[in-house]
């Protein structure tokens, strides 16, 4: 297991730190994806509904690297559902982002109310075969969500994307993907920045010389997860980046293993979500 990528249970690298983009404007996207390719990311997670997949695209042509030197993630929307209908709409996000494939394509919700997304997910598994998708996972599936999805298709997703951080940890459903040998993706890793103000996380940053999205940042990584920290600003844009070189230590994971709590979801519930 190499330090910046994950290998995924289809034999694709993933890198363990990306860049995530929502609420960064299509217009805006090439300069801030930009910054974050040249600060080192070379993941990038973007969504058709975020509305950026054109900035995206624009940003990887204008950073001079190759095609292969960048891990792009996107994901089909909610009103996409269905087979056909997945299959058009990965096409217009290929078209946005202006290439050919990507290296990772995530149904965004499960919509359980559209009852869709097995027949979803079957166009994802014909998309992993046509090369066009080199990996395809899912997003804010719960565990019945990915139970049902592999005794339907027999294909377990390589990713569950899904909100993660220390006031929201998921213990159950990590213990699942850990299980299924599924990787756990965390959005809002940073929990939106709400939680850096909280005193365990500051202090920690303190004893370390760090910030606390680095103190966070590194929790993550320590527990495995892929993470796709989002920010518009270049400092804070490197300042996510530089956390290989320090440790967080056994006090430390205790502390932040004790801010979890029932209600620290911020996002969505999949459940009812769509
Ligand atoms: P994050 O947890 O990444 O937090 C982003 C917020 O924290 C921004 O307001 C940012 O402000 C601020 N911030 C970033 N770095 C720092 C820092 N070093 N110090 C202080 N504040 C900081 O939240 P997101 O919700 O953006 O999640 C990350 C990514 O996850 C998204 O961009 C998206 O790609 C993905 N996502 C996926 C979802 C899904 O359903 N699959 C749902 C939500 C997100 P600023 O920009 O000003 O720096």
């Amino acid at each position: 297991m190499s330090e910046t990528t994950l290998t995924l249970n289809d034999g694709a690298a993933i890198p363990r730190l990306g860049f995530g983009v929502w609420r960064v404007e299509d217009a805006q996207a090439p300069d801030i994806v930009g910054a974050a390719l040249a600060a080192g990311y070379r993941s990038i997670d973007t969504a058709a509904a975020y509305g950026n997949e054109a900035g995206v695209g624009r940003a990887i042509r204008e950073s001079g690297l190759s095609r292969d030197a960048v891990f792009v993630t996107t994901k089909l929307w909610n009103d996409r559902h269905g087979y056909d209908s997945a299959l058009r709409a990965f096409d217009e996000s290929l078209a946005r982002l202006g290439l050919d494939h990507v290296d990772l394509y995530l149904v965004h919700w499960p919509v359980p109310a559209r009852d869709a997304y097995v027949e979803t997910w079957r166009a994802l598994i014909r998309l992993r075969e046509e090369g066009r998708a080199r990996s395809i996972g899912v997003s804010n599936f719960s565990v019945a969500h990915l139970e049902r999805i592999v005794a339907e298709t027999g294909v377990t997703p390589a990713v569950n994307q899904i909100e993660l951080h220390p006031r929201f940890q998921q213990a159950d459903l990590r213990r699942f993907h850990a299980g299924a040998g599924i990787a756990t993706e965390a959005w809002s890793p940073l929990g939106r920045g709400a939680l850096l103000d909280d005193p365990a996380i500051v202090a920690a940053a303190r004893k370390h010389g760090r910030t606390p999205a680095q103190v966070v940042l590194r929790w993550h990584l320590d527990l495995g997860h892929v993470v796709i920290p989002k920010s518009a600003n270049p400092e804070r844009i490197r300042e996510n980046f530089s956390v290989s070189d320090f440790a967080l230590d056994e006090q430390d994971l205790t502390t932040i293993a004790a801010l979890d709590r029932p209600d620290g979801r911020i996002g969505p519930d999949p459940e009812t979500f769509g």
